[in-house]
């Protein structure tokens, strides 16, 4: 973790506590331009139909993975022995996979 990056952190932080004391103001900002009668539309309008079609597309693209992409057994690659493909260590000659 490099120095810019605590930096980045340490703002973000002090941004967002200072976002979470104010939160009442900034509720009435956003209610003076709009943005929650605009975003109460939107959720009646279009949530659940959009809800229903991630849901229903997840549905077709969840599929049941292969043996052939994800096999179970593997191959030591020092000594060729068949080994667990969720074992960290070969069996056999003990190195690392
Ligand atoms: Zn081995």
């Amino acid at each position: 973790m490099t120095l810019g990056f605590r930096k980045v952190i340490v703002v973000g932080l002090v941004a967002s506590i200072m976002l979470v004391a104010n939160s009442q103001m900034v509720a009435s900002w956003m209610d003076q331009a709009g943005l929650i009668s605009a975003a109460q539309t939107i959720r009646d309008n279009f949530l659940t139909g959009t809800a229903i079609t991630i849901i229903l597309a997840l549905l077709v693209l969840l599929v049941r993975p292969s043996l052939k992409t994800a096999p179970l057994l593997g191959r030591c690659p020092v000594c060729d022995q068949r080994t667990a493909r969720a074992a960290a260590y070969c069996s056999e000659c003990g190195s690392r996979q």
